[in-house]
């Protein structure tokens, strides 16, 4: 059976990794590419999937939320690490190369019956995966509507910063918080208020050029498969809401795709045995974050109970 890859991101490459021992996989990547991103995602996934630890660029044990003047440091359990994403996607492909999957740099263009159009050629299929990101050329060429988004701000600054840290304060980004996640020498920071991340950059004492790419905004009626085509990823808008993950949950999506075309399962069903509950309280958190329950929510953490459950509920899967 073939199946063609349009997309070799995290999503992609991971679906490619997971489904070349069993079928002809081809992956299709339009071109290197640094992806905006803070990088930031759990350390298992290394583990779990024998990745390279040399990409990680840093290891934190526990995260600063920042309410107004108040630090609350968060233990976590899970240790979180930061990437670069252009050497963490570029190492994703040959993994999927090492396990029998084609990798073609090219462009998807079009789709046909059992075919694809690419810039240079065409790729038949019997099995076509979109994991062509927020702005999904495949889900345009089958008519199902753009991913829902949000734009976020964000820039690499040079800075070197030992901790992440997530900073809420209505009076500097009112519904929103800036995020800072250590890169190596550099420093990812962002928001996604456009004000807040002025603000942040004042504050950092940086000036520097205020760059936007969106993050898609979960819900639970993005089309996920349409017959032989499946969507993964960004391209299925499979981001965490509130905490705006992807990289973990594109993996983790991955696996589950990869799981229903091998066995034959409904994906939708799959998907959503596994993330809809946690997902679905996100998405309810990410609207109370937005009202004045936010000062609730935030002093809460103070409580170490609170404290602790947070991150239980936070880092709770496990991928089998
Ligand atoms: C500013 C910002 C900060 C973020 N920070 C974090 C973070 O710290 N932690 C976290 O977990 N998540 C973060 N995210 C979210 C995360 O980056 C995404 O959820 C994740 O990259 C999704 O991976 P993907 O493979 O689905 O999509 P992408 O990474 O977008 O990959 C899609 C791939 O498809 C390729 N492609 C697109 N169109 C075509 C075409 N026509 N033909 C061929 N190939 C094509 C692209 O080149 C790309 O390589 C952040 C997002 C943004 C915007």
């Amino acid at each position: 059976m073939k199946i063609v890859i349009v997309g070799a991101g995290i999503a992609g490459s991971m679906t490619a990794l997971f489904l070349a021992k069993h079928y002809d996989v081809t992956l299709i990547q339009d071109k290197k590419w640094d992806k905006p991103c803070g990088g930031g995602t759990r350390i298992d996934i290394f583990d779990k999937f024998n990745l390279d630890k040399n990409l990680i660029k840093n290891e934190m044990n526990y995260v600063n939320l920042k309410y107004h003047n108040h630090t609350q440091k968060i233990k976590l359990n899970t240790k979180l690490v930061t990437v670069i994403r252009e050497e963490f996607d570029e190492s994703l492909r040959q993994k999927a190369v090492e396990n029998g999957a084609k990798l073609v740099f090219d462009k998807f263009k079009k789709v046909e019956t059992h075919k694809i159009i690419t810039e240079n050629g065409s790729f038949e299929y019997d099995i076509l995966i979109g994991a062509d990101g927020v702005y999904s050329s495949l889900r345009k060429a089958l008519g199902l509507g753009k991913i829902p988004s949000v734009l976020a701000f964000y820039n690499r600054i040079n800075k070197k910063s030992e901790v992440c840290e997530f900073i809420f304060d209505e009076n500097k980004a009112k519904k929103e918080y800036s995020w800072i996640f250590p890169h190596d020498k550099k420093t990812h920071i962002g928001n996604i208020d456009k004000i807040g991340f002025v603000k942040l950059c004042e504050e950092l004492g940086v000036d520097i050029k205020i760059k936007g790419y969106p993050i898609p905004k979960w819900n639970e009626n993005i089309v996920i498969q349409k017959n032989n085509v499946y969507f993964v990823g960004d391209a299925a808008g499979q981001v965490m809401p509130l905490t705006f993950e992807g990289i973990f949950y594109s993996i983790y999506s991955a696996k589950v795709l990869a799981k229903s075309i091998i066995y034959n399962l409904d994906y939708k069903k799959e998907w959503e045995k596994v993330f809809l509950k946690k997902f679905k309280f996100m998405k309810f958190l990410e609207k109370m974050n937005n009202t004045p329950f936010r000062k609730i929510l935030m002093q809460a953490q103070k409580l170490s109970f609170i404290n602790k459950w947070s991150v239980n509920f936070w880092q709770k899967e496990k991928i089998n």
